[in-house]
């Protein structure tokens, strides 16, 4: 379909993207809807590769579909154009009532121009979201947030808070990380009120090619698991999401978030992937006020290697499933 998003993601200043919808197959009347959204955040272009791949590969027959509908969705367009995470605010915390209220209200009172950039793309999301919903009532609902860090590491899901987003998140192995309950005004959240099943799927560090391949196999996961598309046995793109992941434990909580602003002017320490284990007084990152130490034994996570951020790094502990 569209590959211009491929051949430009590195090199060029300004990178082309695709249309909003990066794809819209549907395999039959009956079946699931699969919802899943890449480049929500500018500076992360590998969920909009993994999509288009996928969508490639289901127009060269290379995977069948047998039931459902899929439709990829690119985020934060404008920001991806010029491969910065936002323009002026973060796109994926604009999803509370009351911001949506105001996005729609410049809709209907005619003041669309004179939205924040985000706010715009805030604005066509909002309004392709609410046309697929409207014509798909009847099918069960699935959403898939694809992201990527600025960290390396392994690949790992963040569950919304629902019985039906936590059990059907185990079934992929990838480690699933809760305790990010602060974090309001997420696409996750309003979609998971529009009653969808829904996860976020962190697939690695930016610009990783690693990246790609584990947000395209969870994709496939996904479908397979969905029985929307015809691949018999899928262990090979589970074998694929377990190499990647290999060693992580597959539940983890935060017990720690190292809050930051810009005054702080933190740098975090080379080095350091997703999950690495780190011990209580070890030197992370320096600020403003000197060395930043560890505040307890455990596993870092999400360490800030870029220049945008409000949180420096988390920590991490695993916890057992059973509790
Ligand atoms: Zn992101």
């Amino acid at each position: 379909m569209r590959r211009e998003c491929e051949i430009s993601i590195q090199g060029s200043t300004e990178m082309q993207v695709p249309e909003r919808f990066i794809c819209d197959h549907t395999f039959s009347a009956d079946g699931p809807l699969l919802i899943c959204v890449g480049g929500l955040h500018g500076n992360e272009p590998a969920g909009v590769e993994a999509s288009l791949r996928i969508s490639q590969a289901i127009e060269l027959g290379k995977i069948t579909g047998l039931r459902g509908r899929i439709i990829s969705i690119l985020g934060n367009r404008s920001a991806l154009r010029q491969k910065v995470r936002f323009i002026s605010t973060d796109l994926n915390r604009l999803w509370i009532p009351q911001k949506v209220n105001k996005i729609k209200d410049a809709l209907i009172n005619g003041g669309v121009k004179t939205l924040e950039p985000e706010e715009k793309e805030q604005l066509e999301l909002y309004q392709c979201l609410e046309d697929i919903l409207a014509q798909e009532k009847d099918r069960e609902l699935y959403f898939i947030d694809l992201h990527s860090t600025s960290s390396h590491g392994s690949p790992f899901i963040i569950c919304a808070d629902s019985p039906e987003s936590k059990s059907f998140a185990t079934m992929f192995p990838i480690p699933i990380v809760s305790g990010l309950g602060a974090l309001v005004g997420t696409l996750l959240e309003h979609m998971t009120s529009l009653g969808a099943t829904s996860f976020v799927c962190e697939g690695g560090q930016h610009d990783s090619n690693e990246t790609i391949i584990a947000l395209e196999q969870l994709l496939l996961s996904v479908m397979l698991k969905l029985r929307m598309i015809n691949g018999g046995e899928d262990a090979s793109a589970r074998e694929v999401l377990r190499s990647l992941t290999n060693g992580v434990p597959r539940r983890l909580h935060i017990t720690y978030r190292h809050a930051i602003t810009e005054k702080d002017q933190f740098r975090m320490k080379p080095g350091y992937r997703n999950f690495t284990a780190v011990k209580q007084g070890e030197v992370l990152a320096t600020d403003a006020q000197g060395d930043v130490s560890c505040p307890s034994d455990g596993l870092i996570f999400m360490p800030l290697y870029q220049a945008r951020g409000e949180d420096g790094f988390f920590l991490v502990t695993p916890f057992d499933e059973a509790n």
